[in-house]
C-alpha cells in the first residue's frame, strides 16, 4: 500500500487530520515516534495522549470551548467522538478517562484501512504531501529541519502541569465539596483548561480545601522561599498567561493567588457556614474519583518542595503525590508570516502544518486545526478547493487567528478558543450574545458544511 499524504504526530491534531484524510478516501501513512522516543510530557504509546489535564473543558454550547466541541462533533471529530464516549463527571465540562479515551482513537485509527501507522521517529521532512503535527514538544533533529524551513524563526514558551492527589489520601474531614456558587462558571481563570471554559460543572464535582487567612500567608510565603527548578540555558522563561506557575502568581503580589486558582468567592464552607479564606480546588482526574488534580497549580517547585509546601494544606496534610507538577518547554512558529491559507508551507507548499505548532493552543484547538487542515488538503488532492470555515464560527475563529496576514511589528502568539475570535454580533445586548453568536456559528456552519463536506469526501 503505498501511502498518499503522510501525517507526522499522533496526538490532537495528528489523530484527527489522519482520520479525516482516510475517511476522504486518502490513504495516509501516520508517523508516530512513541514508544522509540517519548517527549518528556508524553508516558503512553498511545495516539491522542493527553499530556496534562484530563479536561476538554465547557460543554456549554454558548461557551466557546463548547461551541467548537459542537462543530468538531458535527464535522465528525474522531476525538471528540471518542472524548463522549470516555466522559467522566466533571459537570458540564468534558473531561475524559484519558487511557480509555487514548486506547479508543488508537484502536480507530490502527484498524482504519487507509491508515498505517507507523512507529519511528522522523528527523527529516518526507516527500509527498506532508501534515507535520508534532507538538509543542516537537523532538530530534526534525524541530532543527522546521526551524530552518522557516528561515529560524522559532519561539519558545512555558506550559506547566499540575499535581495530581490520590483520592484516599485527601483529609476529608478539611474538604468539602462544591462548585462556585454552586455552579462554577470557571472553576480557575488560570488554569488553561478551565480559562477559556465560562460553561458550569455539576454541584459537588469538585473538592474544595480551605485555608485560613494565616495558612494562606504561611503558604505563599512557602511558595516564594521554595526551591525552584531553574530553566535551561536555552529556555526563556516566558509563561503563557493563562497557563501561569503558582510561584509566578505568588511572586507578583500576596494576594494574587487569593483572586486566581485559590479565590474562594462563591463557595461556602459547610462546616463553618461561612466564606473560606482560600481555597485549593481539586478535580476528578478520572471515573472512579481516585485520583485528583489541584486545579491552576502548575508549578516549577522542585518535587519534595511541592510535597512538602502542599502538605501543609490542612486536607493534603497526608496527601500522596500521584504526579507532581512541571513546566516543559512550548513550541509554536509564525503562522502568519510562513503559512498560506492551507497552512502550507509558502517556501515548500507540500509541507503543511497543524495542530498546537500552528499557534492554537490546547487540545480541542490543536485537533481541530487537525481537521481543517486535513480537509483542505483532502479537497486539494481530489481538485477540488474547499472554502475554510466561516469568520463567524469557533473554526473559523481559529483559522483566521492563523491565517490571517499581520501589519508588519506584530507579535503572533497562541490563542484558545473565544468569542474574541469572532465579529461581532451588532445590536445584541450583552447578557444574550454569546448565545445568539453561537446561534449564528452554528446556522453558518451548517451551511459551509453543506459543501465543504461534499468537497472533501467527493
Ligand atoms: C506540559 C504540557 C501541558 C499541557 N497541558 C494542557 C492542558 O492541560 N490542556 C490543554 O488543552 N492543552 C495542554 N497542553 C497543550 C497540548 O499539548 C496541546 O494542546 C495539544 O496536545 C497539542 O496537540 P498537537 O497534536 O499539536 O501535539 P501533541 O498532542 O503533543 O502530539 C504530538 C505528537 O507528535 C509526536 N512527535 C513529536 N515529534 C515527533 C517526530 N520527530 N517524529 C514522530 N512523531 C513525533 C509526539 O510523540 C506526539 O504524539 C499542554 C502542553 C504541554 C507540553
Amino acid at each position: 500500500m503505498t501511502p498518499e499524504v503522510t501525517v507526522v504526530g499522533a496526538g490532537m491534531a495528528g489523530s484527527e487530520a489522519a482520520w479525516q484524510l482516510a475517511e476522504a478516501g486518502l490513504v495516509v501513512a501516520l508517523v508516530e515516534m512513541k514508544p522509540c522516543a517519548m517527549s518528556p510530557a508524553h508516558q503512553s504509546p498511545l495516539c491522542g495522549e493527553l499530556v496534562c489535564s484530563n479536561s476538554l473543558r465547557s460543554d456549554d454550547p454558548a461557551a466557546p470551548a463548547g461551541l467548537l466541541k459542537h462543530e468538531l462533533r458535527r464535522c465528525g471529530s474522531l476525538v471528540i467522538r471518542c472524548a463522549d464516549e470516555h466522559r467522566v463527571p466533571a459537570g458540564q465540562a468534558l473531561a475524559v478517562e484519558r487511557f480509555g479515551f487514548a486506547r479508543a482513537i488508537t484502536r480507530r485509527l490502527a484498524l482504519h484501512p487507509r491508515i498505517r501507522i507507523e512507529r519511528r521517529r522522523l528527523d527529516e521532512l518526507p516527500g509527498g504531501p506532508v501534515i507535520v503535527c508534532t507538538g509543542p514538544l516537537t523532538e530530534g533533529a526534525l524541530a532543527e529541519v522546521i526551524r530552518t524551513e522557516l528561515g529560524g524563526d522559532r519561539m519558545y514558551f512555558y506550559d506547566a502541569i499540575a499535581p495530581i492527589v490520590a483520592a484516599d489520601s485527601i483529609d476529608w474531614d478539611h474538604a468539602f465539596r462544591g462548585s462556585r456558587w454552586g455552579r462554577d462558571a470557571d472553576a480557575d481563570p488560570n488554569s488553561q483548561d478551565d480559562r477559556a471554559a465560562g460553561g458550569d460543572t455539576g454541584v459537588g464535582d469538585y473538592v474544595n480545601c480551605p485555608l485560613s487567612k494565616a495558612g494562606y500567608e504561611a503558604f505563599v510565603a512557602l511558595v516564594n522561599t521554595g526551591r525552584k527548578v531553574l530553566p535551561h540555558d536555552f529556555e526563556e522563561p516566558r509563561y503563557f498567561e493563562s497557563c501561569m506557575p503558582i510561584e509566578v502568581m505568588a511572586e507578583r503580589g500576596p494576594q494574587t493567588l487569593r483572586f486566581g486558582p485559590m479565590r474562594p468567592i462563591g463557595l461556602r464552607d459547610p462546616r463553618t457556614g461561612h466564606r473560606p479564606w482560600a481555597v485549593v480546588q481539586l478535580r476528578p482526574e478520572n471515573k472512579y474519583l481516585t485520583a485528583y488534580n489541584l486545579v491552576g497549580f502548575q508549578t516549577r517547585l522542585a518535587y519534595p518542595e511541592q510535597q512538602r509546601i502542599f502538605q501543609t494544606i490542612p486536607a493534603l496534610h497526608r496527601a500522596e503525590f500521584l504526579r507532581f507538577g512541571s513546566i516543559h518547554r512550548n513550541t509554536y512558529i509564525d503562522a502568519p508570516s510562513r503559512l498560506g491559507p492551507r497552512f502550507e508551507l509558502r517556501t515548500r507548499p507540500s509541507v503543511r502544518f497543524a495542530g498546537l505548532l500552528t499557534g492554537v493552543e490546547g487540545y480541542i484547538e490543536s485537533c481541530a486545526m487537525g481537521l481543517v487542515a486535513a480537509w483542505m488538503l483532502a479537497g486539494e488532492l481530489a481538485g477540488r478547493d474547499v472554502a475554510p470555515p466561516p469568520p463567524t464560527t469557533m473554526l473559523g475563529g481559529l483559522y483566521h487567528h492563523v491565517t490571517a496576514p499581520r501589519a508588519p511589528g506584530y507579535k503572533y502568539g497562541p490563542t484558545n478558543v473565544n468569542y474574541g475570535l469572532l465579529p461581532p454580533l451588532p445590536g445584541t445586548r450583552k447578557d444574550n450574545k454569546k448565545p445568539r453568536m453561537a446561534e449564528r456559528a452554528r446556522g453558518d456552519l451548517d451551511v459551509w458544511l453543506a459543501t465543504a463536506r461534499g468537497t472533501v469526501a467527493a
